[in-house]
């Protein structure tokens, strides 16, 4: 971490904790419980399951885990605003620079990642029996809800629905055969 760092206090947590515009969380020198002094040190970020690095602070005994972007933002930008989110960008959530965030509304987040491609839906090409989730093969709802779903599939589900029957797989492969007749394979 490069000492020309910028370094603030973090909000609640001021003369114990400070975050640096990059994303590094550190605790500075304290005295501890026996008048020794303890050194301060950057502290080392878990990362949860959705990518997102974050750090467990300490005060009065009490142990929080925080989001790094959170703290980011909160220390540089200011206080999360009303009905706002923490929004990532180009270089996505395990960046928790100052420099990759915003705060922003919910629907600017969902528009951000679908267009980084970063949206679960919107990075599927396949489905699940591995057919292309491209035009003519998507679902009517598609286009209005960002959502991919297969229409050879969709078909498919929907005559076995008829018959009491689990879907079946080749009728499906079948309908999607019919359904991208005459289109390119990629
Ligand atoms: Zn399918």
């Amino acid at each position: 971490m490069s000492v020309n760092e910028r370094w603030l206090p973090i909000a609640g947590y001021e003369g114990i904790y400070e975050v640096s515009a990059r994303g590094g969380v550190r605790s500075l020198d304290r005295i501890g419980p026996t008048g020794r002094k303890v050194p301060g040190r950057t502290l080392r970020p878990t990362v949860n399951a959705s990518g997102y690095p974050a750090v467990v602070l300490y005060r009065d005994g009490a142990a929080r885990k925080l989001y790094v972007h959170r703290i980011v933002l909160s220390a540089f930008v200011g206080p999360c605003p009303e009905g706002m989110e923490a929004l990532h960008g180009p270089s996505g959530q395990g960046d928790p620079a100052l420099s990759n965030l915003r705060w922003g509304t919910h629907a600017e987040n969902v528009a951000d990642t679908i267009a980084d491609g970063n949206h679960n839906q919107a990075r599927k090409t396949r489905c699940i029996r591995n057919h292309l989730l491209v035009d003519p093969n998507l679902t009517t709802s598609a286009a209005r809800t960002g959502r991919r779903g297969c229409l050879a599939c969709n078909r498919a589900q929907g005559r076995a629905r008829s018959r009491g029957e689990q879907i079946d797989r080749a009728e499906a492969d079948q309908l999607y055969a019919e359904i991208m007749k005459g289109t390119p394979a990629c």
